[in-house]
């Protein structure tokens, strides 16, 4: 199988670039997931493995081997692409087997293959049906099914399941998942769906403007995220990300939301030094809605806040909470909460929130790093 190496990769259109110095290593066997916005770059990056476009600087490497000049058909890899290319006069059956003819396989092996896959994918009984007589969901099945029946060294997968309806997708999700997993094939997987992205991935690359944002597990992307980008990116509904200073209050420090009268208090265990630099550059506070709990009576350390908007959501409620008001535009300062929707409150009531401080995460504003 292999390992893909880009080293220092750069990708210009014009004066665009659109891939800056992209560092990533993708070990034998692993499922990487490109995950960002629309424009991000993890097209134009998945093309450049594939050999589809050329960096104007850095190396690609395939099992150690400098890849950068290789056609797309050298360098061994199968890819699938949202706008999937069928052949139109052949039937799904004949589509799926191409690859295989094309390597001489017999006709029996084929006929297993396209068999297992069609299977897998729900459209055994679609065979003999040329693509002109398939739905889009239908098409992109036959087009990964395409990719699945050969071995290659490398998967690469760009939103291959867009077209596909919500059940269809969980179950082709799970399916490739598990298919990757026997196979043992290194592939890199693009969505824009963290969702998507969290089900399948050993590890994730964010990738925001053309740069590799962080590159890590579900859990570390998740509950340790590196920048204020990949902060706000991940979750749903997203981390809340307020700026605050650092001050004393009563002797203790304490996190002060700016331009506001809100001081939510740190206990000394943390107590966090911050560099003066990063103190001038002002702090971003943020905290998981699941990393608040709403209670009904005050305690140490909770502070007071309203009822702002409930949205039962079914399994959990996510509260909007007014925390304050932002002293020059009297707006109010709101934080979402989630809570289990036994924890019955309308709009209007106060509640106490106690902030997990283990899961507090400070953000230098200016250079959007992560300071703790
Ligand atoms: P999406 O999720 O919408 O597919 P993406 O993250 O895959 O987005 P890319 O397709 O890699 O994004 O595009 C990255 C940027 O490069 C975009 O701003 C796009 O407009 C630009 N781009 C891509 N291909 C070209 C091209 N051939 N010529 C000029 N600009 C391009």
């Amino acid at each position: 199988m292999a390992n893909i190496k880009l080293e220092n990769i750069e990708k210009r259109f014009g004066d665009f670039v659109a891939v800056k110095d992209f560092n990533l290593e993708v070990q034998d066997k692993e499922f990487v997931v490109f995950l960002g916005p629309s424009g991000c770059g993890k097209t134009t990056t998945l093309r450049l493995i594939a050999g589809l476009e050329y960096p104007e600087e850095g190396d690609i490497l395939i099992d150690g081997e400098r890849v950068n000049d290789l056609t797309p058909a050298d360098r061994d890899i199968a890819f699938v692409f949202q706008f999937y290319a069928l052949y139109p006069h052949l039937s799904v059956y004949d589509n799926i087997a191409f690859p295989l003819k094309a390597v001489k396989v017999s006709k029996s092996e084929i006929d297993t293959q396209v068999k297992r896959v069609a299977e897998i994918l729900q459209i055994a009984n679609m065979l003999n049906r040329k693509p002109s007589m398939l739905s889009g969901g239908e098409m992109q099945r036959v087009a990964l099914g395409r990719a699945m029946v050969r071995q290659p060294k490398v998967y690469l997968l760009d939103e291959p399941m867009a077209n596909l309806d919500a059940k269809i997708r969980v179950d082709t999700r799970a399916e490739i998942k598990r298919l990757q997993h026997e196979i043992g094939a290194t592939t890199i997987f693009v969505t824009h769906d963290q969702v998507e992205a969290m089900s399948l991935a050993d590890r994730i690359a964010v990738i925001h403007q053309g740069v590799l944002q962080q590159i890590g597990t579900p859990y570390e992307v998740y509950n340790r995220p590196e920048s204020l980008f990949v902060a706000g990116f991940m979750g749903m509904p997203t981390m809340n990300l307020l700026d605050a200073e650092l001050t004393a209050q009563g002797g203790e420090s304490a996190l002060r939301l700016s331009h506001t009268d809100v001081y939510l208090p740190l206990s000394p265990q943390r107590q966090t030094t911050i560099s003066t630099a990063a103190q001038k550059n002002g702090l971003v506070f943020g905290i998981r809605p699941e990393h608040i709990t709403a209670v009904n009576q005050p305690s140490e350390r909770s502070i007071a806040a309203d009822v702002h908007l409930v949205e039962p959501l079914g399994a959990v409620n996510i509260l909007d909470i007014r925390l304050g008001t932002h002293l020059e535009t009297q707006e109010p300062v709101l934080l979402r909460v989630r809570t289990h929707p036994t924890f019955h409150v309308t709009v209007g009531d106060t509640i106490w929130l106690n902030f997990n401080e283990t899961e507090i995460h400070l953000f230098d504003r200016e250079t959007e790093r992560v300071l703790s």
